[in-house]
């Protein structure tokens, strides 16, 4: 049998220009228990079976056990979600914040949060932008929506060729409510996307906002495509989180935003396949390691979010398939906190999550790996030609700042000469 070790040391070896998830590589004892005990509770998946009957040989390639980006047909009766984002508002390398795609089988794509840092673990899946223009918020901490300018930017600049639509909560006042936030984001971004009319494909940037009311309870707030996703309040900071539910083709999953454990999360996730709800960082870890007070860290850790003991019990009320934990720095030394506190309450199948985790949903088999991505990656291939930008929308620059120009004309003709003989086209320089 290949244990979670040797499929470190493999990665280890393949990993020249790739990444994974650093904690697992480096950390391999703490989490090879967790992992054993989620493959223990689903048995081993077929390409692992697979490869440890299989003889080794010197000239044929093993199976592997993680997933590379864009490598992978999904299923149709299969739902692939990765973790984008799964630490703190602080920033550090290794976790963005809150951030979850889940693929379908039937083609969509939805993405929960897009919190600070996320935007890049996106990118990193090379999916094409066109693909993700269906964006869920939970709430408006920039741990759950900081990156929102980058994947709205730098998406359209990507290959999104239509808006980003975006879904999220009401406040308790106009001004605390998702179309309020992005309203006034949008019109922080006056300068960047002044400066790119007449430059690119102009159809991406648009935001197509959709609030609805957060203390909607299992409301309907998106129903397309056989997909119905529902939401209903969380309790955290101020009136106005939400968590929500996605139902497809027989199968449930369950985001939870922010939270204090609450009776409408008991109630709506109840048997789903897959839920992730928030366990905060231990209270010890959060004054001796974040260095909070004891009074904050209790408050913070235990009042305004979920303690990894609270989390327990509301997963073994709900009895998900599968419970996903996340929201706290997950590192060698304070996860086994988080495990353990966990397991005082709960003893059913769990993942603590990770950047990069990915779970392969299906009707008899939830399949948790790590995915390996390209650092070098570029934009995928967009679905659609694009479209040429209007020229005559470019906002000019002064004659002050125009008329300080080193003139590099004949350098730029070059480059212009090339290109349209290349191409065939007869473009001229400003
Ligand atoms: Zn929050
Ligand atoms: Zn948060």
């Amino acid at each position: 049998m290949f244990g979670i070790r040797s499929w470190h040391l493999s990665l280890g070896l393949f990993a020249a220009g790739l990444m994974v998830g650093g904690w697992l590589v480096a950390n391999g004892d703490r989490v090879s228990t967790a992992m054993r005990e989620i493959r223990a509770s689903f048995g081993v998946s077929t390409a692992y079976a697979q490869e440890a009957k299989a003889k080794p040989s010197p000239v044929k390639a093993s199976a592997r056990n993680f997933y590379a980006p864009n490598s992978e047909d999904l299923g149709p009766d299969e739902i692939r979600l990765i973790a984008c984002g799964t630490g703190m508002p602080t920033a550090r390398p290794k976790q963005a914040a809150s951030c979850w795609l889940f693929e379908l089988g039937n083609g969509d794509k939805f993405l929960f949060d897009v919190g600070t840092g996320s935007a890049e673990r996106i990118a990193a899946l090379q999916i094409p932008y066109n693909y993700l223009d269906k964006l869920f918020l939970s709430h408006l901490h920039t741990d759950h929506f900081g990156d929102l300018d980058a994947l709205f930017v730098g998406g359209a600049l990507a290959g999104r060729q239509k808006p980003l639509r975006v879904w999220g909560p009401s406040g308790e006042t106009p001004e605390r409510g998702t179309k309020y936030a992005l309203e006034h984001l949008r019109k922080a971004l006056t300068w960047d996307l002044d400066g790119r009319k007449g430059l690119t494909d102009p159809r991406g940037y648009f935001l197509d906002v959709t609030e609805f009311d957060y203390r909607g309870k299992n409301q309907v707030v998106y129903q397309e495509n056989g997909v119905t996703i529902r939401s209903f309040p969380a309790i955290h900071s101020l009136d106005g989180p939400v968590s929500f539910s996605l139902e497809w083709n027989g199968f449930k999953v369950v985001f939870g935003g922010d939270t204090y454990p609450n009776k409408w999360f008991d109630e709506y996730a109840k048997d789903a396949d897959l839920a992730i709800h928030e366990a905060f960082i231990a209270v010890p870890d959060m004054i001796k390691k974040f260095k909070f007070t004891p009074q904050s860290a209790l408050l913070v850790g235990t009042q305004i979010h979920t303690a990894p003991e609270a989390f327990g019990k509301v997963m073994s009320r709900i009895k998900p398939r599968m419970a996903v934990a996340y929201h706290f720095f997950n590192d060698y030394d304070t996860s086994p906190a988080i495990y353990e506190g966990i397991r005082t309450t709960y003893d059913g199948p769990l993942s603590l999550a990770i950047d990069y985790m990915v779970w392969n949903i299906t009707k008899d088999d939830i399949r948790v790996r790590m995915a390996a991505v390209d650092e070098d990656v570029w934009p995928p291939q967009a679905t659609e030609k694009p479209q040429l930008p209007d020229l005559s929308s470019r906002i000019p620059y002064t004659a002050e700042i125009a008329g300080g120009r080193l003139d590099v004309k004949a350098e730029n003709q070059i480059i212009y000469d090339a290109i349209n003989k290349q191409y065939g086209l007869n473009e001229k320089q400003d």
